[in-house]
């Protein structure tokens, strides 16, 4: 079930020792760490020993607080079985190192994250697409369900059913990327699909990009028994670790009294935004494109109604100062052409009327 790099991969010796080395009473002359005494002590709140080497897995404490909340959405993601992640971009590439061979089939939605595609591509993998999977057709099944990128779609219960029953039948891992849910612009009541795993392989990610801030480049994922050792293997040969002062702030963040206002706040900011970008659309693309208005996450996902291939429109709305993401390029096949992914979440509500007003007369333009 794994790729075949996987039987080259040995657990790094220095990496257990290292595990064991900062025990009290141990003398190590094991790993090449700084002295702790020289780390730089730049701020009182900051004690340099996170800026020593630190586990592959994460540190234990943000493990513990990121286990708690898995827990609390019914996934089985003791602390032992969480992992913090370099950004959940680095989850995505684990993963594939994890599962893909040159040629293995890898079921992904139509559109999906493009740099999920890519890495995928990178890997070698042959996409197929998650209707493949109850049928054995694919090794590892990638969905985004919860507002998903770029279509801003949630998955119902019933479809996170399916999908459950089609990895668990064929023995496909399930790998749910799940950097969204938190941005919940109504009551959330899907649960995460990897909760319906049980027995079963799978990866759950998640990422604090969207929650917090994405510069410190912070995920975390929890997998099952049969994965999650080696995923771990793979960390330690990539980064040995993610960034500790990262790691602590968010730790301090995520722990502090506030946090559940914090993302209360944004989650209210984000419709604010999200609320006032649909009264533009309908006032710019009326007759132009078809959309939804997105329960959560942070685009908008438009169908042209005379489509055209958007990659054609980027570079004169470029140069008329207007970006968007051109939809073909989340197809992992022949593109459906004639979408645009709109991110509502960036843009000043004082220039998304221009901007949406520009990239309407663009298309008007080309239609003619
Ligand atoms: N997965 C999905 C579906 C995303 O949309 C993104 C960011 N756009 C990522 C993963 C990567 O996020 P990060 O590495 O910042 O956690």
């Amino acid at each position: 079930m794994l790729s075949e790099r996987i039987e080259r991969l040995r657990p790094s010796p220095i990496r257990r020792i290292l595990a064991v080395a900062d025990r009290p009473g141990m003398v190590s002359f094991a790993g090449g760490l700084p002295a702790t005494e020289t780390l730089p002590s730049w701020s009182a709140s900051v004690d340099p020993s996170v800026l020593q080497y630190g586990p592959s897995q994460g540190d234990a404490v943000l493990r513990e607080a990121v286990s708690a909340q898995l827990t609390a959405l019914g996934l089985d993601a003791p602390a032992d079985r969480v992992m913090i992640l370099s950004g959940s971009q680095q989850g995505i590439d684990l993963a594939a190192k994890l599962l893909i061979d040159a040629g293995t089939p890898t079921a992904v939605e139509s559109p999906t994250y493009l740099a999920a595609l890519q890495v995928f591509r990178l890997y070698g993998a042959r996409l197929v697409g998650l209707d493949q999977v109850g049928g054995g057709g694919a090794r590892l099944a990638y969905a985004i369900p919860t507002f998903a990128n770029p279509t801003g779609r949630c998955a119902s219960p019933a479809e996170r059913d399916t999908l459950a029953d089609a990895c668990l039948r064929s023995g496909t891992v399930l790998f749910e990327d799940d950097p969204y849910r938190d941005l919940a612009y109504a009551p959330l009541p899907a649960t995460p699909i990897a909760t319906r795993m049980r027995g079963g392989s799978w990866i759950y990610q998640g990422s604090f990009s969207k929650t917090f801030a994405p510069g410190l480049r912070l995920g975390f994922l929890a997998a099952s028994e049969d994965l999650f050792t080696p995923l771990v293997m793979l960390k330690e040969s990539v980064d040995l670790h993610s960034s500790r002062l990262s790691q602590r702030i968010v730790l301090d963040a995520i722990e502090s009294p506030g946090w559940p206002a914090r993302l209360a706040g944004l989650v209210d900011f984000y419709r604010g935004r999200r609320d006032p970008f649909a009264a533009a659309l309908d006032r710019h693309f009326a007759g132009l494109a078809e959309w939804e208005t997105p329960p959560g996450g942070l685009f908008f996902w438009l169908r042209l109604t005379s489509p055209i291939d958007t990659r054609t429109l980027l570079d004169e709305s470029l140069r008329r100062g207007v970006a968007f993401m051109p939809g073909e390029e989340f197809y992992p096949g022949e593109p459906e052409v004639g979408h645009l992914r709109l991110n509502f979440s960036h843009a000043a509500p004082a220039d998304v009327d221009r901007g949406l007003a520009t990239l309407a007369d663009l298309l008007r333009e080309q239609a003619a």
